[in-house]
């Protein structure tokens, strides 16, 4: 068995995916954790039946990783154990398994019907030979078109397209929303985290997190969930407004009780700190969104609290995201994720037409449809 990966080392965007918390996959019931995947939550069922949460925990446990469940149900490796930790232990049970790793080997295209086209990029005499391979059958695993510095560039995508095989245009998933500060807003706030708040794209379910008010709009979980309702509110030419609820354990009446009491000569930042401690952002994050915010009364200011309006103007670039909704539809492909144009050809991971929230379920998509397709491959080859 044979892979060939075209940058110098393999497993960039894992061992990124690490500095970032590396989460691995989520302890949620597998009927909860299919939901995540949206439209595709059905397909996502099976395939996480086929390689649970569970599975990965195991998987990772037989490599010498132990993991562990946060307590927001997050499963990351033990403390002890550093992402690099892991891509070892897995490199080292591949060479174990046989599989000889080509690095610096770029996928060029198809040879036939079931031949590769293959460049040797490494330094040296060999450098820049083109040679076709002959497999009994393929994994293409190429990854999204974000981060592209990781390897995952989105270059197949073209050599797919024209076969004929459909591949819904990429987009951010995963990534901050632009909003259209104020200069004097950017200059006084900068990078600031807003905690324990909630978040909803216009009228849609509310996410709980916290975020970060960054000089260019809003980031952090909450955000990055919303990208596929911003994507849609954006795409439909409709406003885009994500309502911000800076108090979502306080209903609109308590929060108005509150501002009501006697504020004597506290000022709006003064009152916003003592009676709801609230950051001292706040009152400009209010007053960029309202001007008059500081004179509203305690019934208004309670409304303006539990719905900061922050109208979107763009997604942050597909470059920046942390994955990639689009890529090769489902409907190019048979039950056992191979391509009905090229049979003995199968495709896993971010390449493929799904997106997911971050919390695990990025990395449990790749894993379970990594596993399921392998297992395709393997019967076709029988
Ligand atoms: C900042 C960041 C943080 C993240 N954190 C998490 C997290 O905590 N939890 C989580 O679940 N997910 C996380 N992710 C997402 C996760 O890393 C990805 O979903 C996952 O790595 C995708 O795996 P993949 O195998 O599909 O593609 P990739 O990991 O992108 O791998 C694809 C590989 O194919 C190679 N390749 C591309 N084209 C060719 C070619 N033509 N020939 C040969 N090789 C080629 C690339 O060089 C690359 O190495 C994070 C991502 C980012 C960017």
């Amino acid at each position: 068995m044979q892979l060939f990966e075209a940058q110098a080392t393999v497993g960039r965007k894992f061992l990124v995916a690490g500095h970032g918390g590396f989460n691995l996959s989520n302890a949620e019931e597998l009927s909860r954790f299919a939901s995540r995947y949206g439209a595709e939550s059905s397909r996502f069922a099976q395939l996480l039946g086929h390689f649970s949460p569970l599975d990965l925990r195991a998987w990772a446990a037989d490599l010498g990783i132990e993991t562990f469940v946060g307590t927001s149900g997050r499963i990351f490796p033990v403390a002890a154990h550093k992402p690099a930790d892991l891509l070892r232990a897995w490199l080292r049970r591949l060479q174990t398994l046989g599989v000889e790793i080509h690095t610096r080997h770029r996928w060029l295209g198809f040879a036939g019907p079931t031949g590769l086209r293959l460049r040797d990029e490494n330094p040296g005499p060999d450098a820049g030979r083109e040679f076709v391979l002959e497999p009994a059958a393929t994994v293409l695993a190429l990854g999204g078109a974000s981060w592209a510095k990781t390897g995952s560039d989105g270059a197949w995508a073209p050599l797919l397209q024209a076969l004929g095989v459909p591949v819904t245009p990429f987009a951010p998933s995963n990534c901050g929303a632009e909003v259209n500060w104020s200069d004097f807003f950017i200059q006084k706030i900068g990078r600031t985290p807003l905690k324990n708040i909630a978040l909803r794209v216009n009228h849609g379910p509310e996410v709980r997190g916290e975020i970060m008010l960054t000089e260019y709009g809003v980031e952090g979980t909450p955000v990055y969930t919303l990208t596929p309702q911003l994507r849609a509110a954006l795409a439909s030419d409709g406003p885009a407004v994500l309502h911000l609820n800076l108090k979502p354990d306080l209903t609109a009446e308590a929060l108005r009780q509150k501002l009501s009491q006697p504020r004597g000569k506290a000022s709006f930042s003064d009152l916003l700190k003592k009676t709801l401690s609230l950051s001292p952002a706040v009152p400009t994050l209010l007053r960029e969104s309202y001007s008059e915010a500081a004179t509203l009364a305690p019934a208004a200011l309670a409304e303006l609290l539990r719905a900061v309006p922050l109208t979107v103007a763009g997604l942050r670039p597909l470059d920046e995201a942390i994955s990639t909704a689009g890529g090769i539809a489902f409907a190019a492909l048979d039950e056992h994720l191979m391509l009905r144009q090229q049979p003995g050809i199968f495709v896993a991971g971010e390449m493929l037409d799904w997106e997911a929230p971050t919390g695990g379920y990025l990395l449990q998509g790749c894993f379970s449809t990594g596993a399921w397709a392998a297992r395709g491959m393997l019967d076709f080859i029988k």
